[in-house]
């Protein structure tokens, strides 16, 4: 059965009852229709979320298909809830990049999915909408003041860094001139489209804490220079409040429900290789309210969203996880092996104890959080059981509990070995949560240590161009933000050729962004796309949908 066969067996239960299930008065929410809804920012309770263990699931360096966080992180909150742990599973939302190209949505898989899937991975609640319109409400408002006489900040066109955004993989977008067609119609300049997933609004949306915090972060938006040099920034040209409106409703968290009938809370969706990787704080503010466990996910490897997640959002949001699941799947440590991706379900236990390396350097990073880890072995129905036994065995040779996890083919029932560990470790509470670096160190000095501790880099070198930036940086005054290394998730390294755990490897920053809204700084390492493409054949070739209005092919 295919993912969306499997959803489709499943009677919903009505959101109301979801709602009263995780604590909230069905008057309470707003329901977008009979499945979904949104939940008031004022059912976070800060004294509540002190008492909640927030469990981050991450994973090795994946394969371009996913190891299955979403689907790990689903089915063990099925396993918690299962042990009387009242648990809430809060994701990002998907990006129709994905959904439509190669990977698919993201609502899990198998038996371990969140619901209505077709909703959540086409449109949900609107919010990347909204993001959308706010994003582009910005750039149609700078065009507008390059355009205006009698208005005009005299921005310099040539300096702007904010472009225009769309939720679809469309690389003809990469680069556009906008403002052609004469005098009434702009002037002309050169810019581009990125996907809303790496808009800086996502990223300030999914940090912000409340609506004001919204409205102060989009302020602070850097925009360009005058062609006096002075800096100018959303707040100066009043787009704020307009930003905020359109975004009221894209704040609150939405809420769903899993396979088994457990809340679940799906709220923003930034990318992991160019902005943080994890939903909301606000969402996970709200999973934290109202129960004892709340598990989330941090995009692709632990190098990108777990190190973000840990020294960005925690930090901003002043979170203390108490564990990490790594998800580890025996077809990615094969492929850290030197298997290549077509032979990936053979048995092949030279190159897994080949690929063993890479779960290593994550476990060793994990520690680096003084966070303590459990490996998941996100169970395929082509592993071996010796294959198995040596990861395991591994597992146990460094002092590091493992469980293996069936969540994708049973559900909650796959994960209760699981799940028991990961409430010994909350419960032995050993794990004390420290950052990796201090905000306040120079800019040069965050990068470096990120890209030794953690890529295991040799040392780092900046381009020309990325001098410049940091020159920048320190005349707009932001050294002291936190850096969102943008840097390929095929390896720890910034080269995606480079798998298992490379060595002695040089890290290159080409640029660094500023997304002084949502507060970080981007050191730009290798060729990140923030406009994906399409594949040859991408996966809207198999989406159709019939007279009753049924889809098929969403995976
Ligand atoms: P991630 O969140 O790490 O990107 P997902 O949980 O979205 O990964 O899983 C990626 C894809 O792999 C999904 O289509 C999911 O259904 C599938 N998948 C995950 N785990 C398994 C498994 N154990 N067996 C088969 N397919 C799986
Ligand atoms: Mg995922």
């Amino acid at each position: 059965m295919t993912d969306l066969q499997i959803a489709k067996t499943i009677s919903l239960k009505h959101i109301s009852e979801i709602a009263k299930k995780f604590g909230i008065h069905p008057d309470q929410i707003e329901m977008y229709g009979k499945y979904k809804a949104k939940l008031p920012l004022r059912a976070i309770n800060k004294e509540s979320v002190k008492k909640s263990n927030l469990i981050l699931v991450s994973a090795i360096s994946p394969t371009p298909a996913g190891e299955g966080k979403t689907t790990m992180s689903i089915g063990l909150s099925e396993a918690l809830n299962r042990l009387n742990k009242k648990t809430t599973v809060v994701l990002r939302e998907p990006s129709l990049g994905p959904v439509f190209g190669i990977k698919g949505g993201a609502t899990g898989g198998g038996f371990s999915q969140v619901l209505p899937m077709e909703d959540i991975n086409l449109h949900f609640t609107g919010d990347f909408a909204a993001i959308e319109k706010a994003h582009n409400l910005l750039a149609a408002i700078i065009d507008n003041n390059i355009q205006s006489n009698t208005n005009s900040l005299r921005l310099d066109p040539r300096t702007i860094s904010w472009k225009r955004v769309v939720d679809l993989n469309d690389r003809a977008l990469r680069r556009v001139i906008v403002g052609l067609g004469g005098t009434t119609s702009g002037v002309p300049r050169e810019s581009g489209f990125d996907i809303t997933a790496a808009s800086e609004i996502m990223a300030i949306l999914c940090l912000a804490e409340n609506l004001m915090g919204l409205k102060t972060r989009l302020g602070n938006i850097f925009v360009g220079y005058t062609y006096d040099k002075t800096p100018i920034y959303a707040k100066d040209l009043k787009a704020q409040g307009a930003m905020t409106a359109l975004l009221k409703e894209a704040i609150k968290p939405n809420l769903v429900q899993t396979i088994e009938g457990n809340p679940t809370i799906i709220h923003g969706g930034p990318f992991a290789n160019i902005a943080q990787g994890t939903n909301t704080v606000i969402g996970t503010l709200m999973g934290m309210s109202h129960s004892e466990y709340t598990v989330t996910e941090a995009g692709f490897g632990f190098d990108l969203g777990a190190e973000k997640f840990f020294d960005i959002k925690c930090q901003s949001a002043g979170l203390k996880p108490k564990a990490v699941v790594l998800t580890t799947t025996i077809r990615a440590l094969k492929y850290h092996g030197g298997t290549d991706l077509k032979s990936l379900t053979i048995p092949n236990l030279d190159a897994l104890d080949k690929g063993l390396p890479n779960l290593e350097k994550h476990l060793e990073n994990i520690s680096k959080f003084n966070v303590l880890p459990v490996v998941a072995i996100n169970k395929f129905t082509s592993d071996s059981d010796e294959e198995i036994q040596l990861i395991k065995d591994f597992a146990q040779s460094k002092g590091v509990k493992v469980a293996v996890a069936d969540v994708w083919a049973k559900g909650g029932e796959g994960a209760i070995e699981l799940a028991q560990l990961v409430i010994d470790i909350a419960n032995s509470k050993t794990s004390n949560f420290k950052p990796l670096y201090d905000w306040n160190l120079d800019v040069k000095s965050k990068i470096e240590t990120i890209a030794t501790e953690i890529y295991g880099a040799e040392h780092v070198d900046y381009t020309s161009k990325a001098k410049a930036h940091l020159k920048k940086i320190a005349a707009l005054g932001l050294e002291h933000l936190p850096v969102c290394i943008a840097k390929t998730q095929k390896s720890l390294s910034d080269n995606p050729k480079l798998l298992g755990r490379p060595k002695d490897f040089i890290i290159t920053v080409r640029e660094i962004e500023i997304a002084a809204g949502a507060g970080f700084l981007i050191p730009i390492t290798g060729d990140i796309m923030r406009m994906p493409g399409l594949p040859a054949h991408p996966a809207s070739e198999g989406i159709d949908i019939n007279e009753d209005g049924e889809i098929t092919g969403l995976f």
